[in-house]
């Protein structure tokens, strides 16, 4: 294992994470991060950034559990700041959602996460904006947290790069090196070949077209992911819970006095990866809705029943960004039948914050041919055989996981 040569392809949280874990293991590979723009310039630093257990998918537990637990070693051990906010979450539900709410509680309860029944007026004292009396649940779920995105994934790259890891910036591959059934390198955009054993493509919305190049497919589509930030108003406690109201299909959380909401449209829009600019800023995912008022006004019927003050608080802002999101729910971990040395870290599925420590970690123990601590075979890239990246029928399932989501 030692002496390899392991190039990773993209400087966002993914990325970032991986590289930290193989620094962190350190068995003497040599690793360069390559980022053609700025590090966690992509879609990490857009992220709301909620980094809770609380989740139908019970294979992702773990993978979040790592994050926190790094989070944790990169403030004590490395003097990280990474604006974490442990506010917990209040998840509640009037009508059709109170039956998977409980469902979700037992599920939660069962892996030791701690969840406490709120009173009307307690959920109201905390989250001022809610209509907390009309809900027949509200579940609090106190360790529930969310970070500053940016900070994160600079923690885990100048970790990473304390331990070792080179990182070159303004920096493009632009192809996969085979030789035979095994990667030999890369080759940048300028024309610069770099050897390499081992390449793991972390590139985010951006991940599909390398493989592609190779006659490769993931099975994943970059997804439109929105949230709006209200004006600053006396509403919005700086240190009030996250709210989930899946009967809004919306998720909320503080943003500097004031709130931070997302909504999930009931049909999302997903683009083919070959369209989207290497830099995001203006890119426009619905030409119908370019600043996502049209998203708005469709959900917005639904979150006034639980937020009544929506319509006087104003809107200050609109972001939008790629979220990959797959055919199935699962990741895109791991490598491929048939090919050495070509790893994958991807299709994160709106939760690639919450789980970049133990998507990072358990890349990482495949790269070095370790057993994972995870189960990684339902996140395998080639698990459905090929199934072209660009295609529209593809576009259209990753589109509908994403609109199938529980909340947010
Ligand atoms: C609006 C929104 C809200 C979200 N909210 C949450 C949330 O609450 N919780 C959560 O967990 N997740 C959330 N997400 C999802 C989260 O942002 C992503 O899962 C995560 O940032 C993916 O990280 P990444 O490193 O894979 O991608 P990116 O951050 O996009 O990084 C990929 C990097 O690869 C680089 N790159 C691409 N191609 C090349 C190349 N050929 N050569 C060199 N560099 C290359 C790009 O420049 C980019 O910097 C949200 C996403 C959006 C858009």
């Amino acid at each position: 294992m030692s002496g390899r040569d392991i190039v990773i392809v993209g400087g966002g949280i993914i990325g970032a994470a991986v590289a930290f874990h193989l620094a962190c293991a350190g068995e003497g590979e040599r690793v360069l991060l390559c980022e053609r723009a700025a590090p966690a310039g992509a879609a990490t630093s857009l992220a709301a950034a909620l980094v809770g257990e609380a989740r139908e998918n019970l294979n992702l537990l773990p993978l979040v559990r790592q994050t926190r637990a790094d989070i944790a070693m990169l403030e004590a051990d490395f003097g990280e700041h990474v604006g974490l906010a442990e506010v917990g979450a209040v998840h509640v539900a009037r009508d059709h959602a109170v039956a998977a709410l409980d469902r979700l509680a037992a599920t939660m309860r069962a892996q030791g996460v701690a969840v406490e029944n709120l009173g009307a007026s307690d959920a109201q004292a905390r989250l001022p904006w809610l209509d907390a009396a009309s809900c027949v649940r509200r579940l609090f779920f106190p360790a529930e947290a969310y970070v500053e995105p940016y900070l994160l994934a600079s923690a885990y790259l100048r970790a990473a790069q304390r331990r070792g890891v080179a990182c070159r910036t303004g920096f493009e591959l632009a192809a996969v090196l085979v030789e035979g059934a095994r990667v030999t390198g890369v080759r940048s955009s300028a024309g610069e070949h770099i050897g390499a054993d081992v390449v793991v493509d972390a590139a985010g919305a951006w991940a599909a077209l390398l493989p592609a190049l190779l006659g490769l497919a993931l099975p994943m589509a970059p997804v439109r992911s929105q949230y709006w930030i209200t004006a600053v108003h006396s509403l919005f406690p700086r240190a009030a819970p996250i709210a989930v109201i899946p009967e809004a299909r919306a998720y909320a959380r503080p943003e500097l006095g004031a709130l931070l909401f997302g909504l999930r449209e009931e049909s999302s829009v997903a683009v083919d990866a070959r369209r989207l600019p290497a830099d995001l800023a203006g890119f426009v995912f619905d030409g119908a809705d370019p600043a996502g008022w049209e998203s708005l006004s469709a959900g917005a019927p639904a979150l006034r029943s639980f937020f009544p003050a929506l319509d006087e608080v104003g809107i200050a802002h609109h972001v939008s960004g790629p979220s990959t999101y797959t055919v199935d729910g699962h990741l895109v971990l791991g490598g491929f039948a048939g090919l050495a040395g070509l790893f994958v870290a991807s299709g994160c599925n709106g939760a690639g914050i919450a789980c970049s420590g133990g998507i990072g970690r358990v890349v990482g123990e495949l790269v070095r041919g370790q057993e994972p601590f995870v189960d990684p075979a339902p996140h395998r890239p080639d698990r459905l055989g090929y199934c072209d990246p660009f295609a529209p029928e593809l576009l259209a399932r990753c589109a509908a996981q994403r609109s199938a989501k529980r909340s947010g």
